[in-house]
């Protein structure tokens, strides 16, 4: 499991790791596995699209897959919002599909930051090289430190950010300015808006997330 992980969100609407464990508890257990294997009958894909997590109080605070919406649904922590006009079967049920699920008890989402890490970087840069602003797959893909190791330049949201190879190595050893080289935009931690955006860009093709994340 932690798969839903990478979009977790503190009240705050910042991303933490930790907060996915608040959000979805018990899922490692033998009842959650169980489920899980219920559910993992058919339709591969569709139990894999996205649904969007929200708190009691209906704050938008996680997104996670359809797979493990229903878990937390048979389980009883969570009740469906909005479903699509879908089914998946199990041997014994047809189940509608979430949408939008929200959580029957209030869960306290500790206020942290989301981890810092090379995943959680590319995520806020979406894949884009912030000095050449082209856009490419992770695997095309490094943390330029802005200002570089040696001179003193920390690992932190404001000092990392996405980088292609080809900038990276015309950048070296130098700071932007030395090297004639501008930043797309001034790096930033993970903010309740950035969160917020992301989960649009992620729900962009699921009108019935709108009302949830556009206000
Ligand atoms: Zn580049």
């Amino acid at each position: 499991m932690g798969a839903n992980r990478h979009m977790s969100v503190d009240s705050r609407g910042r991303y933490t790791p930790e907060a996915a464990g608040e959000v979805m508890p018990g899922s490692e257990g033998p009842t959650g596995s169980r489920t899980h294997n219920l559910l993992s009958t058919r339709r591969a894909s569709l139990m894999q699209e996205p649904v969007l997590v929200l708190n009691a109080t209906y704050e938008p605070i996680n997104v996670t897959a359809v797979r493990r919406a229903m878990v937390l649904m048979l389980k009883g922590v969570a009740q469906a919002e909005e479903m699509h006009n879908a089914e998946v079967h199990s041997a014994a049920h047809a189940h509608r599909v979430p949408s939008v699920i929200r959580l029957l008890a209030y869960r306290h989402i500790p206020q942290q930051s989301r981890a810092l890490s090379r995943k959680n970087i590319l995520l806020r840069d979406r894949n884009t090289c912030q000095f050449c602003v082209r856009v490419f797959p992770s695997s095309e893909l490094t943390l330029d430190h802005v200002v570089p190791r040696s001179r003193g330049g920390r690992s932190t949201w404001e000092n990392l950010v996405a980088c292609c190879y080809r900038c990276n190595n015309s950048k070296g050893d130098r700071t932007p300015e030395e090297a004639g080289l501008k930043l797309a935009r001034k790096p930033r931690p993970f903010t309740l808006h950035t969160s917020r955006q992301l989960m649009r860009l992620i729900g962009h093709r699921d009108e019935r997330w709108r009302k949830y994340l556009f206000y």
